[in-house]
């Protein structure tokens, strides 16, 4: 079939409870308390309780078992410290268990199809009750089938944060919300880097469409990623039910399709995307689809595809700033009802820039962290705890990075670190990162000099001092070169 593969762990079944692999579910329940408790008797109290703890048994295969933690974050944790541990106890319980697959499953079920999606960062508020009527997910389970809502309460446009990089994406995907299918609009096409903030604003989206409440009545919604698209259709092509597969998508009144970048290379699955697409943006039907680059920029995606899906409403979700990363850490701190010290949401924000989900991440991390042993999140505990997790984001400091980052941290401009001027405002600052360079690289005075405005080493030599002098006098000061330090040091 063309170059279709089947994808990774969403080729599990969906909800085997142990029945299809070696052994009764009893008998299986059995190997896995085992399993967990030698686990627990090997790492120790508290690195089990903080992780190894949540982890679910969803089912096991012939040579697999399949295990789910409720985020995103655990499941890379776990899986990136103990899987090798994990598989090896199991496989001295089960021969033929040979794999342990980590998938990442809330305890609030999304869509039914879309929990290895989506990771929510806490554990959040109990979804609404399932009204009537709610999208029908038909889940296969052994000949039965679930009928799940495709609603999560944290992800919604409240719990959203908007700025710069993202408020036209935001806006494009509030007017779809509002007013689904209107044209100009459909379909909508979000685009961006991983962990921006994409499936947020379509699981918003749907969130708004299902609503009971919603004038007019709650449209169907179907959110699926691309990966699973492809695996429901081998499936389809497998079971030939593809009809019925065919029919259920062309029955809601919103799709949204995920991570699109999945489909690429895969000829017969993208084929039968396209004729969905068109059935249903014919129909009157809203689209939304999500993936890491333009239509324009995803080659390998057909042309009449790309075409179709650059007609409606192209937004992008631009990396972060320092400054929507503060907003977001601010307002999921409020959110978890935590006291985060700014200078620690600072910290945060200077260090992990790559994307919301690792920033999420480490603040929940911080948290838990501060709830296992009921003490307060400070600069130096946050340090120590994500100590090894900072260490990869670490490299080597630049000047330019140093100069950067203080004019940043006291809002002058960049220029200024290399100008003439000589008011305070500027001056002090620029003596910082002269200090922070001497401190942090291995550059000379001269060569720090040259890098500000080619000044004198002298000058540089002053400014060492000065600083130094005014850490001992003044403790704020103190505490802000401190902070300073931390977040460049490698
Ligand atoms: P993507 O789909 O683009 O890879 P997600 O939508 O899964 O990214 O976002 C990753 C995590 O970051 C999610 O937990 C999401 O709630 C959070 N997130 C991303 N952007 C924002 C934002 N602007 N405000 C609040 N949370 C955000
Ligand atoms: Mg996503």
């Amino acid at each position: 079939m063309n170059n279709d593969q089947t994808p990774g762990e969403d080729a599990m079944p969906d909800q085997s409870s142990g029945s299809s692999g070696p052994g009764s579910p009893g008998q299986v329940a059995a190997v896995w308390a085992r399993v967990r408790g030698r686990l627990q008797g090997e790492v120790g109290e508290v690195e089990y309780r903080t992780w190894l703890k949540h982890m679910t048994l969803v089912g096991i295969s012939e040579d697999e078992a399949v295990i789910a933690l409720p985020t995103r974050f655990m499941r890379d944790w776990v899986r990136s410290h103990y899987a090798d541990r994990v598989s090896a106890l199991w496989h001295a319980e089960l021969r033929g268990i040979r794999n342990v697959e980590f998938i990442v499953r809330s305890s609030v079920q999304i869509g039914g199809l879309a929990e290895t999606q989506i990771a929510p960062p806490e554990p959040g508020p109990q979804p609404a009750p399932v009204a009537s009527r709610f999208t029908p997910f038909l889940v296969a389970s052994r000949g039965e089938e679930r009928l799940e809502p495709a609603r999560d309460p944290r992800f919604t446009f409240d719990s959203f944060v908007v700025g710069k990089p993202n408020e036209f994406a935001y806006a494009c995907a509030r007017r779809v919300a509002e007013m689904p299918a209107s044209p100009g609009f459909n379909p909508l096409f979000l685009y961006g880097g991983v962990g921006l903030g994409k499936t947020h604003l379509m699981l918003a989206i749907a969130w708004e469409l299902t609503d009971p409440a919603r004038p007019g009545g709650p449209l169907s919604v179907t959110y699926m990623s691309a990966e699973r698209f492809m695996y429901r259709f081998i499936a389809a092509l497998r079971s030939k039910s593809t009809m019925e597969f065919k029919e259920e998508l062309r029955s809601v009144d919103v799709l949204m399709i995920d991570d699109l970048q999945f489909l690429i290379g895969k000829d017969t699955t993208q084929e039968e995307f396209f004729h969905t697409f068109n059935a249903l943006v014919d129909g009157g039907k809203q689209i939304v689809v999500s993936a890491d680059k333009s239509p324009s920029d995803l080659s390998g995606l057909e042309d009449r595809v790309r075409t179709r899906l650059g007609c409606g409403m192209v937004a992008d979700l631009h990396a972060t700033t320092f400054e929507l990363r503060m907003s977001i850490l601010e307002a999921k701190a409020t959110r978890a009802g935590v006291p985060v010290p700014p200078k620690v949401n600072e910290f945060l924000a200077h260090k992990i820039t790559s994307n919301v989900r690792e920033l999420e991440g480490a603040q929940n991390r911080l948290i838990a962290h501060a709830n296992l042993f009921g003490r307060a999140i400070t600069l130096e505990s946050a340090q120590e705890v994500l100590h090894d997790l900072l260490k990869s984001f670490d490299r080597r400091v630049s000047i330019e990075e140093i100069q950067r980052r203080v004019a940043e941290h006291y809002n002058i401009r960049l220029s200024d670190m290399s100008s003439a001027r000589r008011s305070r405002a500027v001056a002090r600052p620029r003596q910082v990162a002269m200090y922070l360079a001497k401190q942090l690289t291995s550059r000379s005075l001269p060569e720090i000099g040259r890098k500000f405005g080619n000044r004198d080493h002298t000058t540089v030599m002053h400014a060492v001092s000065r600083v130094t002098e005014l850490m001992g006098l003044d403790a704020a000061f103190a505490e802000d070169v401190e902070l300073l330090r931390r977040m460049l040091e490698s």
